[in-house]
């Protein structure tokens, strides 16, 4: 008999769940529900709200491109210091990866990039970039204040973690694939999911927006050079004329999409670079051109690049001139398209709605742009989505890669909480969702 008693009692203590989360005496009650709305007043107190936004300015002043974000870094590493979060070091050239919880699984990463752009800041403001030619013009500096936001709350209630946070600063999202050499690292080893933001211009403030199944699009860029036979402009018989094969080459890309891929199968293909000839009276030896290619499967993705590749050295044969195409598939790798899971969605309105309300959860048409998150999604599960900043009071918001991109810092808070939510929910749902471990019971029996 006393041996069924000490059965029912381990057994009920189990069935009971993890004890509550946050217990800090203003975040004990009503259940998990009511936690991303505690997270988001903690997110916009005004001490952690203005220590944010003093960390986005200062990274935004001394904007660093792919793989060379050693400052950004090093703030990012004394900030974790300071609250002693662990973390590891160097991880692909200039990731931070900490860690925040019991150690032990689930492992759930929340994820910010960290580089900016190679183009020249035209917002005049106190914290303007103080690099020429480089700019924040993305709003990685944001992200990065946001998931340091979220470090800081978390690492404060890491007794109350139902599992294990990791916290991933990754670099060179801007094309270098920093998210490819991150997994490569094995830095994500034993996570089961992944989330990951992007400030939006055009969602208003406190609203999120995105979608199940593919959301942006995957990218390839291509670059190819035409040669024929230089010559005097009024002997054209005399020479091989690129010029004119060139633009035969440009007229014919433009068929794959229209004439060979199914209409509902969003799809392009942008020649944005030619670049030849020098005179109004010769005949050039070759033109180079360049361009992109964007769609939503790996499949189509890899039928695009073959077609181009086709397409070009078919249609320079045609005007006599030879053809040879760089896919760049070293320094840019083919990006996947971002894609995703549907059960991290669904994940994502209930947190999101609770804590913003389910009419601010809104869902977004897919996109042609690319992100590299979704490396990460091809290889665990992944959920991307937009945070939004647009704000009457600030006018209107320019486009992200803008050089007049701005960044409304009320959203900072959101990201922040949101973050958090999505990570501490994420664990105690996966383990209220673990069936109960047998043999362990035995054991302890
Ligand atoms: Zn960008
Ligand atoms: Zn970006």
């Amino acid at each position: 008999m006393e041996f069924m008693w000490v059965f029912l009692i381990v057994l009920l203590s189990l069935l009971a769940g993890p004890t509550p989360i946050l217990s800090d005496s203003s975040l004990s009650s009503n259940g998990f529900s009511e936690i991303p709305k505690k997270l988001l007043t903690l997110a916009q107190k005004p001490e952690l709200f203005e220590w944010m936004v003093g960390i986005r300015r200062k990274i935004h002043e001394n904007p660093e491109l792919g793989y060379e974000e050693f400052e950004t870094s090093k703030l990012i590493r004394a900030e974790l210091d300071k609250m002693g979060v662990a973390y590891k070091y160097p991880v692909a050239v200039t990731g931070v990866v900490g860690s925040i919880g019991t150690g032990k699984p689930p492992f759930v990463a929340i994820r910010a990039d960290m580089d900016a752009l190679a183009m020249q800041e035209m917002v005049e403001w106190e914290h303007k970039s103080k690099i020429p030619g480089k700019m924040h013009g993305c709003g990685h500096d944001a992200h990065v204040a946001m998931l340091l936001g979220a470090a800081k709350i978390l690492k404060e209630h890491e007794k109350d973690l139902q599992g294990t946070i990791v916290l991933v600063f990754q670099p060179a999202e801007e094309g270098g694939g920093g998210a490819k050499k991150v997994l490569d690292a094995g830095a994500l080893q034993n996570v089961t999911a992944i989330f990951g933001l992007h400030v939006a211009h055009h969602i208003p403030l406190a609203e999120v927006a995105s979608r199940p199944g593919p959301f942006f699009a995957g990218s390839g860029f291509f670059e190819a050079t035409i040669s024929g036979k230089g010559g005097h402009a009024a002997l054209p018989h005399h020479a091989v004329d690129p010029i004119l094969a060139v633009s035969n080459v440009i007229g014919s890309l433009q068929h794959i999409v229209s004439r060979e891929v199914d209409p509902l199968d969003s799809q392009v293909v942008t020649v944005g670079k030619v670049q030849g000839g020098e005179a109004f009276n010769v005949i050039p030896d070759s033109v180079t051109i360049g361009g992109t290619f964007r769609a939503f499967s790996k499949e189509t993705l890899l039928q695009l690049k073959q077609r181009i590749a086709k397409v070009i050295t078919g249609q320079a044969a045609v005007q006599r001139c030879n053809a040879t195409v760089n896919f760049f598939e070293d320094e840019k790798p083919l990006f996947p398209p971002t894609v995703n899971h549907k059960e991290l969605h669904k994940h994502f309105q209930n947190v999101a709605g609770d804590m913003l309300g389910t009419h601010r959860v809104k869902d977004h048409q897919p996109l042609m742009g690319s992100e590299d998150f979704a490396y990460y999604q091809e290889a665990i599960p992944g959920f991307f989505f937009f945070l939004g900043m647009k704000d009457d009071r600030l006018g209107y918001l320019d486009t992200p890669h803008s050089p007049y991109f701005r960044i409304n810092e009320d959203a900072l808070p959101y990201g922040a909480a949101l973050h958090a939510s999505l990570a501490v929910r994420y664990l105690i749902e996966t383990q209220l969702e673990v069936p109960l471990p047998e043999q362990q019971n035995r054991d302890e029996l």
